[in-house]
C-alpha cells in the first residue's frame, strides 16, 4: 500500500487562509508524488479547501464526525454531510477530543463504524498519556482503544483504515517519540490489528501511521520502520514549504 501523509489543521486556520494553504500545497507538491496525501481542515473551511484541490493529488479529510445520520443533535455533523463535501476521510478520537471533551472509547467505536458504513475512512487515534506510559501502561491503552474502536467493524473491498499512533505527551512538543519506542507501539499496534482483522484486510486494507511532533527529519528517520505506512501531522502541516518536505520524506 502507497503512504499516507495526513495534515491535521485543528481549528488553526479559518476557511480562507485555509484555501490559501491549499493552493500553496497544490503548487508546490510534485505532480506525481508517490505518497498520498490528505488534509482535514476545521468543518468551515471544508468546502473551499476542496474546491481548491479538487484538480489535485491531495484528498479531503474532516476532524470528527457524529455517528447518527440526521437528527436533533445540535453542532453535530453526519458522515452524508462530510461525503457530499468531497471528504474521503475523518479523523476519530484524538487525543484532544478524549482528553479535552470526554470522548470515550465506546463513541470512537460508534464513529467509526458508523464513518465506514457510510463512505468515509477513518483515521482512528490511540496513544498513551505520559502517565500511562511512565506506569508502563502504554501498551496495554492502545491495545484498548484500538480493540474497542474496531471490534465487530468490518473492512470490505477497497475501504481503508488508519490507525495513528500518537502518544498524547509527544503532540505539539516538539520532542517526538525514541525509535525504538515508535517501533514496539507500531508493532503493538499491528499484532492488535490481527486481533480483530484477517491478516489479508491487514495487509490489503488498514495503515498505521504515526503523529507526535513529526518534522522532516522525523519523517525521514522514521520513514522505514516496520509496518510504518506515514504521518499525521499536526502543526506543521499548516506550513506549506514544511508539510511538503515531510512529504518528500515520508517515502
Ligand atoms: C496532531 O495533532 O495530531 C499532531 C500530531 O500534532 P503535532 O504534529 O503538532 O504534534
Amino acid at each position: 500500500m502507497k503512504k499516507i501523509v495526513i495534515g491535521n489543521w485543528k481549528m488553526m486556520l479559518a476557511p480562507t487562509a485555509g484555501r490559501n494553504l491549499a493552493n500553496d500545497l497544490v503548487k508546490l507538491l510534485p505532480a506525481k508524488n508517490s505518497a498520498e496525501v490528505v488534509v482535514c481542515p476545521s468543518f468551515t473551511a471544508l468546502e473551499l479547501v476542496g474546491e481548491a484541490i479538487k484538480d489535485s493529488q491531495i484528498e479531503l479529510g474532516a476532524q470528527d464526525v457524529f455517528w447518527q445520520d440526521s437528527g436533533a443533535y445540535t453542532g453535530e455533523e453526519s458522515p452524508a454531510s462530510l461525503v457530499e463535501l468531497g471528504c474521503q476521510y475523518v479523523i476519530i478520537g484524538h487525543s484532544e477530543r478524549r482528553q479535552g471533551l470526554g470522548e470515550t472509547d465506546q463513541m470512537v467505536h460508534n464513529k467509526a463504524a458508523t464513518a465506514i458504513e457510510q463512505g468515509l475512512w477513518p483515521i482512528v487515534c490511540v496513544g498513551e498519556t505520559y502517565e500511562e506510559r511512565h506506569n508502563g501502561k502504554a501498551e496495554a491503552v492502545v491495545h484498548r482503544q484500538l480493540t474497542s474502536a474496531l471490534q465487530g467493524v468490518d473492512l470490505v473491498g477497497s475501504e481503508q483504515l488508519v490507525i495513528a499512533y500518537e502518544p498524547v505527551w509527544a503532540i505539539g512538543r516538539g520532542q517526538p517519540i525514541t525509535i525504538a519506542d515508535a517501533q514496539l507501539m507500531v508493532q503493538i499496534i499491528h499484532q492488535a490489528l490481527l486481533d480483530v482483522f484477517p491478516l489479508t484486510i491487514v495487509q490489503g486494507n488498514v495503515r498505521i501511521v504515526y503523529g507526535g511532533s513529526v518534522n522532516a527529519t522525523v519523517a525521514q528517520e522514521f520513514a522505514n520502520i516496520e509496518h510504518l505506512a506515514g504521518f499525521l501531522v499536526g502543526g506543521a502541516s499548516v506550513k506549506a514549504d514544511q508539510f511538503v518536505d515531510i512529504i518528500k520524506q515520508s517515502i
